[in-house]
């Protein structure tokens, strides 16, 4: 189901490196806006070690981001040394793909992070890479963001609810 993530967690540190190994997974692509950053472009102070942990285990990271704000995508890239795209217009593959050449792997051992179904998980289940779907850090977002979210919540509503009664 394209719709559906891989994977869903509260926040990105949750994503252990035994979950990564079990996943087969190798590299992390990593969203910006309310997956790494709030609104306010806070950080929780939980990210940077979280990232330098799965380094040192050998753990490839890339930034994609859609906004056009580069500056705020730098600072965050910067902030964590990890490369970064930026204005990448996912669901569009376009992002994914350069990730995935920049970070030297095959789409089987990527895994892309994101808080939206409509742009990083189904741009992730189109470029066939492991979708993990976090929650938003806030519940303030751009207008656009704003008006998907209702759908978002009913999907999610039902993928879990799916998960619920597989486990059954
Ligand atoms: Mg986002």
């Amino acid at each position: 189901m394209i719709l559906y993530p891989n994977l869903y967690c509260k926040d990105v540190t949750q994503i252990t490196i035994e979950i990564l190994r079990q996943n087969n997974i190798k590299g992390l692509i990593l969203d910006v806006d309310n997956t790494l950053i709030d609104y306010n472009k806070n950080m929780s102070e939980k990210v940077k070690p979280w990232v330098d942990n799965l380094k040192k285990q050998g753990i490839k990271f890339c930034i994609v981001s859609n906004t056009n704000k580069h500056e705020k995508v730098k600072v965050v890239s910067q902030k964590l040394d990890i490369p970064y795209f930026y204005f990448a217009k996912k669901p569009s593959k376009k992002g994914f793909f350069k990730a995935k050449e920049k970070m030297n792997l095959s789409e089987k051992n990527i895994a892309a992070v994101g808080d939206q179904i409509m742009t990083d998980i189904i741009g992730a289940n189109r470029c066939k890479m492991f979708s993990i779907l976090v929650e938003p850090i806030s519940e303030k977002d751009i207008f656009i963001t704003k008006v998907k979210r209702p759908i978002e919540k009913c999907i999610i509503n039902r993928y879990l609810s799916k998960m619920h009664r597989e486990k059954e």
